[in-house]
């Protein structure tokens, strides 16, 4: 019998789990990317905290924590119907939300907020029989005492800590299994090197016209999906989508440190609330760490974001990798025992797409809810906003669903 044939623009986290999803259920799927290798772009470069829904605090009517907690239960699951995944190889230590000087929201607020989340995450367990993780049944948040908080923390900076059973994981090795996986597969024709310029209707079909290595293409297909997120609304605007009222896209680094890091070693930690930073201990698969100020180091409301990849040198990289360095040690000091070289560094960015376009330093900033995001569907043309990599799982199901005509 033929298989069905389907589209799917870029080949990130959310393209090449859709594509091994609906290779799976039958579907024939040409894999566009405009790079050389697939998943090498937000999905590999991100910090990979799947979230519980803790850090989106300001979101008071808790769409986005309800959201996350949702991506986060079948994130492990979802990526084991296409990759033999062990998480225990993967996670992070566990995150200390330590509440900065200056945080848009006091400990108080918090602790309530996290309370909420441990409710939503407990109402969600039970509905979905699923876990954290794949590894975990409960989450927790628990305010550390000053004498605890003072051997993770600099309380110059930090006014308090809460010790959290959140997670992240390490991006790439997942891109790498993913990766793998796209290749070997026989129902997945990877186009590489390609861009996506537009997506036009011809009849009841899709015309897809593109450039690839300076040459112009053009191919006809019954379903298309668009999950190219920097590449988004570009494309959506040649279907004649209609665009969000505001975007913004910023650059933000994902600064690798690799080398293997005990894990007493280093604290892993998530400054709140605002524009503060992480430090991410994945052992040995070294340290993850931004400073916001420092590293988100572009910002566009264009429809399309500069290609900030390239626009960087590699001292001005490692100058940002330093400056974040420095600022992080001040308040999480054990970061500055590790012994590591310039060689170890590994200082890339990648785009973060968000609706809203006021930065995560003001109360009303619509950065503080990732609510409105998912698939938007017109037709046989599937547009999907992924969000956060938490949810990438979660939407390469609900769009081959969607597809079969299952939601
Ligand atoms: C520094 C940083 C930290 C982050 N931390 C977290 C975190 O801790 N937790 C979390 O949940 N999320 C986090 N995020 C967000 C997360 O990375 C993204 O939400 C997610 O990876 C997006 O996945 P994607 O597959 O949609 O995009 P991508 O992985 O970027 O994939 C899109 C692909 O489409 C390709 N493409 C674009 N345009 C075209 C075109 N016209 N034609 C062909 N191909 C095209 C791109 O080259 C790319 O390969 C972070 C992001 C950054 C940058």
């Amino acid at each position: 019998m033929e298989k069905k044939k389907i589209s799917i623009l870029g080949a990130g986290g959310a393209g090449a789990c859709a594509a091994l999803e609906l290779s799976q259920r039958g579907y024939s799927v040409d894999l566009y990317e405009e790079g050389p290798i697939p998943i090498r772009k937000a999905s590999y470069v991100n910090e990979g905290k799947i979230h519980v829904g803790f850090i989106y605090a300001m979101d008071r009517d808790l769409h986005t924590a309800k959201q996350m907690i949702l991506g986060a239960l079948h994130f492990i699951s979802n990526l084991k119907r296409w990759i033999d995944i062990k998480p225990e190889d993967v996670i992070s230590t566990p995150f200390n939300y330590c509440v900065h000087r200056g945080s848009l929201m006091s400990p108080t607020e918090l602790a309530s907020h996290y309370h909420e989340c441990i409710k939503i995450f407990n109402t969600y367990k039970a509905e979905y029989k699923k876990s954290y993780l794949d590894l975990f049944d409960s989450i927790e948040a628990n305010l550390l005492t000053k004498k605890e908080a003072d051997k993770i923390v600099n309380s110059e900076f930090i006014e308090a800590v809460f010790s959290t059973s959140e997670y992240a994981v390490e991006t790439r090795a997942i891109a790498n299994q993913l990766t793998e996986a796209l290749y070997a597969n026989p129902s997945i024709n990877l186009i590489l090197n390609t861009r996506v310029m537009s997506v036009e209707r011809s009849g009841s079909g899709l015309i897809i016209k593109g450039n690839s290595n300076g040459v112009q293409i053009e191919e006809k297909y019954p379903i298309v999906i668009n999950a190219t997120w920097n590449g988004l609304l570009e494309i959506d605007k040649s279907m004649g989508v209609e665009l969000p009222k505001a975007w913004s896209y910023r650059y933000k680094y994902g600064n690798k440190i690799l080398i293997p890091i005990a894990p007493d070693n280093l604290p892993s930690c998530t400054m709140v609330q605002g524009p503060f930073g992480d430090t991410v201990n994945f052992k040995d698969k070294g340290a993850f760490i931004s400073w916001y100020p420092i590293g988100r180091a572009g910002w566009s409301e264009e429809c399309r974001p500069p290609e900030w990849d390239s626009m960087f040198s590699d001292t001005e990289r490692h100058n940002i990798f330093n400056s974040s360095f420095k600022e992080l040690t001040k308040r999480v000091p054990a970061l500055g025992n590790i012994a590591f070289n310039p060689n170890n560094v590994s200082p890339v960015g990648g785009v973060i797409y968000a609706l809203g376009n006021t930065d995560v330093d003001k109360h009303d900033s619509k950065l503080h809810t990732r609510s409105e995001v998912g698939i938007r569907s017109y037709g046989n043309y599937h547009s999907l906003h992924t969000g956060k990599y938490t949810l990438i799982p979660y939407w390469a199901v609900k769009i081959a669903d969607r597809i079969e005509g299952l939601s």
